[in-house]
């Protein structure tokens, strides 16, 4: 029986190792973590991530031939193939600060999975890291071998959150590299063995490790740029009175994007503006709706959330936030906006919870609880049930004039209107209050 192990029980490591489980019964497959609360949460109903469809597939194959555990050196020990899933954050000090890949975790994992070996493995790394790093890992592994062969493996994952299951189950392609030797094309077929489980044998790419370190990478970039043009293409519509929706359709924008208006630096900054300068210049102890907090709908996942910083905003003009999001916690919003960047990056060398929390912030379990006696709205996340929310009696319940700011245009604009609504959607034509109203940035 071939033995998997993931290092990391993470949005990646969790979601892909219960898949492989799923659709290899005869593999068995153990995803470690160093976070005991993470392990007894994978282990638990509540599980420490939300994706549709998770809950299932962990519930069907958990205790069977998937466990969650804390031994890593165990499970890593008795492992054929290693999967490395830990947190590749961007460097906060030093060299390459705001640009590079802080490989500390990785490293450390990688001098453990050297230290605790007994036999040959094939080692794969699943992170999104810098081109050379499989090199680098492989130079650690092999200085500490002690006589072991590692083949060392990139398998750079593709799923998006919010739909990395269906993403797993029928991935548009996986991308397996790795060397171009005899030891490296067998280790390259072992993996390749595991995805053809269920994945038709030409969705799966094989190429050298460089090449597929790179794809990645690539392919995020493209989005990035995708994302910025899109975004500075929004502001534009709002002057001239063009339509973002209609422009990316004209020019082919990825769908999702096409969909979603992504918020970036840019557009956080537009967006605080335009809620102040809309409502007169000042939003001093006015209670503003936030509706949605994740960074996308279908998550729980808040790392990198636009909400942040707008929250963050709207909190410096010292305005009273009600937040709602289906999948988001109280604690975890406090702690996101409490929290500096550092920590977040270093969750493992997180201080325990400083008691302050934001007093001017409540969170709720109800969007129409969230946006009583509010005088405006920010939609932050894209979440489906805030298309059919009851506006009507929204707007019945709300401080007038009352205020939609959709960040993420999801709301029917002309249906708010006729409410009574002022709505500012991003990229959108703007309303007559919101010309003369215009936003200092
Ligand atoms: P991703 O989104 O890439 O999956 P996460 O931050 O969600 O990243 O998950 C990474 C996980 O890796 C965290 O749960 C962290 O505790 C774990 N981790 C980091 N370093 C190690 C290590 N050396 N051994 C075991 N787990 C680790």
């Amino acid at each position: 029986m071939v033995k998997i192990c993931c290092i990391g029980a993470g949005y990646v490591g969790g979601p892909t190792m219960a898949v492989i489980a799923l659709k290899c019964p005869s593999i068995e497959v153990a995803v470690v973590d160093i976070s005991v609360p993470r392990i007894n949460a994978w282990n638990s109903d509540q599980l420490p991530i939300y994706e549709p469809g998770l809950d299932g597939v962990v519930k069907q194959c958990r205790g069977k031939n998937l466990f969650f555990s804390t031994d890593v050196e165990k499970h890593v020990r008795e492992a054929d193939i290693v999967f490395v899933s830990v947190n590749t954050p961007t460097k906060t000090r030093g060299l390459g600060a705001g640009k590079a890949a802080d490989l500390t975790y990785w490293e450390s994992a990688a001098r453990m999975i050297a230290d605790v070996s007994k036999s040959d493995k094939i080692v794969v790394d699943k992170s999104t890291v810098p081109v050379k790093t499989a090199e680098a890992i492989e130079k650690i592994l092999t200085h500490n071998s002690k006589g072991i062969k590692f083949q060392i493996l990139s398998n750079p994952e593709f799923l998006a959150e919010g739909t990395a299951i269906q993403d797993l189950f029928n991935p548009d392609r996986v991308l397996i590299g790795g060397r171009e030797t005899p030891g490296g094309n067998k280790a390259v077929q072992a993996l390749k063995d595991v995805y053809a489980h269920w994945v038709p044998e030409e969705r799966i790419l094989t190429t050298n490790l460089w090449s597929a370190e790179l794809s990645k990478l690539a392919a995020n970039a493209f989005l990035a740029q995708r994302i910025s043009s899109v975004n500075a293409m929004s502001a534009l519509c709002e002057a001239t009175g063009a339509d973002v929706t209609q422009v990316s359709y004209a020019v082919e924008v990825a769908e999702y994007w096409r969909q979603v208006i992504k918020i970036n630096d840019y557009q956080k900054n537009r967006f605080v503006n335009r809620v102040v300068s809309s409502m007169f210049n000042t939003i001093s102890n006015k209670k503003i709706a936030v509706l949605g907090f994740a960074f996308k709908k279908d998550t729980g996942d808040t790392r990198e959330t636009p909400a942040i910083d707008v929250c963050k905003g709207l909190l410096g003009d010292k305005a009273r936030l009600s937040i709602y999001d289906p999948q988001v916690t109280e604690d975890q919003i406090q702690r996101d906006l409490t929290m500096n960047k550092f920590d977040w990056d270093h969750p493992l060398h997180l201080q325990p919870m400083s008691p302050t929390t934001v007093k001017q912030v409540t969170c709720v379990w109800d969007a129409y609880e969230a946006t009583k006696d509010a005088h405006g709205i920010c939609i932050l996340t894209e979440w489906d049930e805030f298309k059919t929310l009851d506006f009507k009696k929204i707007y019945d319940n709300m401080q007038k004039p009352a205020f939609v700011f959709d960040g993420r245009n999801v709301v029917n604009a002309e249906q708010l209107r006729e409410i009574g609504f002022i709505v500012y959607s991003v990229g959108k034509p703007l309303d007559a209050w919101l010309k003369d109203m215009p936003a200092v940035a």
